[in-house]
């Protein structure tokens, strides 16, 4: 079975306990074990700088978690492969995982494209624009001014345009995510959910769903309990709901999957860790056909890499 998991947070809690084995540790989400059963499957391994670190260190972090991606990930796991390019998916050999490496938040690029660029160079290919909070380039949700983007936040969607990346909108403010939508060649949310079926802030209303379906972009349904249901302890069944939702508003193309594994302490039930992607995958058989729900797991993301 093949995952395209838009989303997790794997580095960081590397990053914050260097002696987790990342190959199998209770820890992790995500281990390396239960990354190779799926063959071919593809991992997005997000950067994120916790809001606490001073904005003069805030890059430093960022390379950090992409030396322990490199160090920690790559280099001792070869069947691991870094995707940099549409080459680099289709060298892709059976029994290898694709990694891909993305940024959330911008928090750590200040107000320097270079800085943009050097990630780039280090093989980022997502950007999210912000996380919770306002930085240089546009304001996140929790901001309560509900501000936009910077002329700053334009050059950076700009860049992202010209070099083929995606544009990340989960975590955007209101106002960021449409000022976003317009601009961005390639926008995406890696991991939000359904307004309309749980209330919460980081959720996308039915309109911002249409525009972003209308765009071409896809939404990745992430396994944050609290953004699946305003009830405690959602199932699996609570899950489909979303994907079901989606559905009805012509995402069938348009569908994926970021758990936000390794980002989240509490998970829904039956989803506690990756090795659960196949009981998603057997309950969304139920509901689903088999093109469609490889289309969800694997197929809408792929067909949305822009590079
Ligand atoms: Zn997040």
């Amino acid at each position: 079975m093949q995952i395209f998991d838009a989303h997790c947070d794997m580095l960081l809690k590397l990053w914050e306990n260097p002696k987790i084995d990342v190959f199998k540790d209770d820890r992790l989400h995500v281990n390396i074990s239960s990354l190779k059963k799926g063959n071919k499957s593809i991992q997005c391994f997000a950067i994120f700088v916790p809001e606490n670190i001073p904005f003069s260190q805030r890059l430093s972090v960022a390379q950090q978690q992409i030396n322990i991606f490199y160090q920690k990930i790559l280099h001792q796991f070869p069947e691991i492969k870094l995707l940099k390019s549409k080459a680099d998916l289709e060298d892709l050999k059976e029994g290898e995982t694709g990694a891909i490496l993305t940024l959330e938040g911008c928090d750590a690029i200040g107000d320097q494209i270079a800085n943009l660029e050097l990630l780039y160079e280090l093989g980022i290919r997502s950007v999210g624009l912000t996380w919770n909070y306002a930085n240089l380039v546009a304001d996140g949700v929790l901001e309560k001014r509900n501000a936009g983007l910077t002329n700053f936040g334009r050059e950076v969607i700009l860049f992202l345009n010209r070099q083929q990346m995606w544009t990340d909108l989960s975590h955007a403010s209101e106002r960021s995510f449409w000022e976003a939508l317009d601009l961005a060649d390639f926008p995406i949310t890696t991991h939000s959910n359904v307004y309309q079926l749980c209330s919460h802030v980081r959720n996308l209303k039915d309109e911002q769903i249409v525009a972003l379906f209308r765009k071409k972009g896809v939404i990745g349904v992430t396994f944050v309990p609290f953004f699946t249901s305003d009830q405690s302890k959602p199932t699996i069944a609570t899950l489909i709901k979303h994907v079901d939702y989606l559905c009805s508003l012509g995402g069938e193309n348009q569908i994926g999957f970021g758990s936000d594994f390794d980002g989240i302490d509490e998970t829904i039930v039956g989803l506690e860790n990756y090795s659960c992607y196949e009981e998603l995958a057997n309950e969304l058989l139920r509901h689903y056909s088999d093109t469609q729900v490889k289309k969800f797991l694997y197929r809408n993301l792929v067909d949305y890499l822009p590079f």
